[in-house]
């Protein structure tokens, strides 16, 4: 049983609204931030309660954070994923390379703010952000794609729903490595 239908077993429908939802929005948006706007308002109904998500899909890992991907549409317009991070784990300085919304289902995330200067380095803003339960973010190419992400719990898991204009596990994006070099980078899925 995949994790779409282990959705379907337990919330009587609520996860099928937010994607068909999803589905029209994205089909008759005429830009990125209809999507974006209308996408917000879906995503906050959506992680209003969170006795939809499956434990399988709600498990943490010891050595990384966890990223299951809850549905990715046939055609790869945009998929959803649960990100389950335990206490000290955080991602790489990255971006996306498609509109992203995200939302706290359970805890709190630490968000650091990057940008591209002119010269294509990616700079430190100075500036951070806690993301409470409940609360949902955008992110795209267009209004700011670069940044790290962590738990901001230090003794408990925290969860997000993540939904992407893409099929983010396989998409080609970028990351700083250790030496602050831009590097692609493939993210893939912990489950399917
Ligand atoms: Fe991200």
């Amino acid at each position: 049983m995949n994790n779409l239908e282990k959705i379907k077993q337990k919330d009587g429908g609520v996860f099928q609204g937010f994607i068909n939802e999803m589905e029209k929005l994205i089909s008759t948006a005429k830009e990125e931030m209809e999507i974006l706007s209308k996408g917000r308002v879906f995503l906050t109904k959506l992680i209003s309660n969170d006795s939809w998500l499956p434990d399988e899909c709600a498990k943490s890992y010891s050595d990384k954070y966890a990223q299951h991907l809850l549905y990715k549409d046939p055609l790869d317009k945009f998929s959803v994923v649960s990100f389950v991070w335990g206490p000290g784990q955080r991602t790489p300085i990255h971006d996306h390379t498609v509109w992203g919304i995200v939302g706290v289902l359970r805890g709190a995330e630490l968000c650091d703010e990057y940008e591209l200067d002119i010269e294509g380095k990616v700079k430190a803003q100075d500036r951070s952000h806690i993301l409470k339960k409940g609360r949902v973010e955008a992110v795209s190419p267009m209004i700011g794609d670069w940044h790290r992400v962590a738990n901001h719990l230090e003794d408990q898991s925290s969860i997000s729903i993540h939904v992407y204009g893409g099929d983010i596990g396989n998409l080609k994006r970028h990351m700083l490595n250790e030496a602050g070099e831009v590097v692609e980078f493939v993210s893939g899925y912990s489950s399917t």
